[in-house]
């Protein structure tokens, strides 16, 4: 008896069905990066009182353009239905806090701000970086549309405009003479769902011969360390320099330096002034990034597809070290509650059977659940009365403090693992 197949299903049936195409340069999007499965909001949780209803999963899906090479998801769900509410707080990771107060030293020698300048931070989020501007007494301003973590800041005396930022809002700033003479977006670009709004708000509201630094996590390590599980989403874009050199001379501003630096697992800090400012002249260092980029094959589709191949391994692999963990009769637990750890989570199918709670030190998060996973959330002394084999740290971009901070999971034989850039246990 010969079997009858199903029809083959074409590559084309994943293509995009999204017919704005690529959020920046309007291109169809034809080439998929990967497909994460069907998934949750990952910057939410469920409340105990809501453990008996639905919850909404979205495909996860990021693609390539193969003319600008941006990468990107889709956009379900908008960003006010997203960050009316944002349960992020930047001031629950000491090292995240230390980088902050570094950066404000820095920046402050480098463009020899004083009391006569004026400092915008776009995504201010609860004032972790703004308050060290407040203290030298160096006039800023916030830009946050999440209420609940604006409020936070303002209590303590850092002015913050509690609104979505782009071309509207920046005019209106502009009108209200608050132009920046350093203008700062650390970790948001990827949140924006209208990058030419969001960028063209920018070049309005940086003041002639002003200087805008931006930090994101750096797409070459994204895809050269398998760090998948910061697609999701709320993550609408995943930037290079190149791209992103392209997106700023659209909206008339040059990159003209990069760093490269430590945060979220491998991160660029781009310099970013009006075309037209001579003063500020392109780095080498710009020119060998982009040329690294290009190197290492950020326009080459194949290096995309080699991606896919490695997120499907780092599943299987956990996976396979979580069920035999079971057998042994070994308990789990997760350290952490980040919307990377959702992705991690929903995509490999993770459940209470395989880890039995996670613990995070954001009070707003502690005695809910994973959204997806409905894995609980638990204070971190869980883990010193369940005494665990093993700690899955899900923001492995904070391993080194994690590790620190629970060194005493030692005492009692624990140890931790990470899945990402590749299994490990340590
Ligand atoms: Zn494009």
């Amino acid at each position: 008896m010969t079997v009858q197949l199903m029809p083959e299903i074409k590559p084309s049936a994943k293509m995009s069905p999204d017919q704005r195409g690529c959020r920046f340069c309007g291109q169809p999007l034809e080439h998929l990066v990967v497909d994460l499965g069907m998934s949750p909001l990952c910057q939410s949780q469920v409340e105990r009182e809501d453990l008996n209803k639905p919850e909404l999963f979205y495909p996860l899906r990021a693609y390539v353009c193969d003319r600008c090479w941006l990468v990107q998801v889709h956009e379900h769900v908008g960003g006010d239905d997203i960050f009316s509410h944002y349960a992020y707080f930047s001031s629950y990771s000491d090292s995240w806090l230390r980088h902050a107060a570094e950066y404000v030293e820095m920046i402050t020698e480098r463009l020899q701000l004083n009391a006569d300048s004026h400092v915008v931070e776009l995504a201010s989020n609860d004032g972790y970086l703004l308050k060290h501007f407040v203290a030298k007494q160096i006039p800023c301003l916030g830009v946050e549309p999440a209420g609940n973590v604006a409020q936070v800041a303002k209590e303590q005396g850092i002015p913050v405009e509690v609104s979505f930022f782009g071309v509207e809002t920046a005019k209106r700033l502009a009108a209200e003479g608050k132009r920046a003479d350093l203008m700062l977006a650390n970790n948001c670009l990827a949140h924006v769902p209208d990058l030419n709004d969001f960028v063209g708000g920018m070049k309005l509201l940086l003041a002639s011969g002003g200087v805008l630094t931006v930090e994101y996590p750096h797409l070459l390590n994204i895809i050269e360390q398998n760090q998948f599980d910061t697609i999701y989403q709320e993550h609408y874009c995943y930037h290079s320099l190149l791209t992103l050199e392209k997106v700023f001379a659209h909206h008339g501003m040059k990159i003209f330096d990069v760093e490269e630096i430590p945060t979220h697992g491998g991160s660029l800090r781009i310099y970013v002034g009006h075309q037209e400012d001579a003063a500020k002249p392109v780095t080498a260092a710009v020119v060998e990034m982009r040329q690294r980029e290009i190197d290492r094959g950020l326009t080459d589709l194949a290096t995309f597809e080699a991606f896919a191949e490695r997120v499907k391994e780092t599943k299987w692999k956990l996976l396979e070290f979580l069920i035999e963990a079971r057998r042994q009769g070994k308990r789990v637990v997760g350290y952490g509650a980040p919307g990377k750890g959702n992705t991690m989570l929903n995509y490999c199918g993770i459940r209470e059977d395989l880890l039995d709670f996670t613990v995070d030190r954001n009070p707003f998060k502690q005695n809910s659940y994973l959204v997806g996973s409905r894995i609980p959330v638990y204070p971190p002394e869980a883990i010193d009365q369940m005494k665990p084999d093993y700690v899955l740290i899900l923001p492995w971009n904070l391993r080194d403090e994690i590790v620190n901070q629970l060194s005493h999971i030692r005492r009692w034989g624990g140890q931790f693992v990470v899945a990402i850039p590749e299994l490990e246990i340590c």
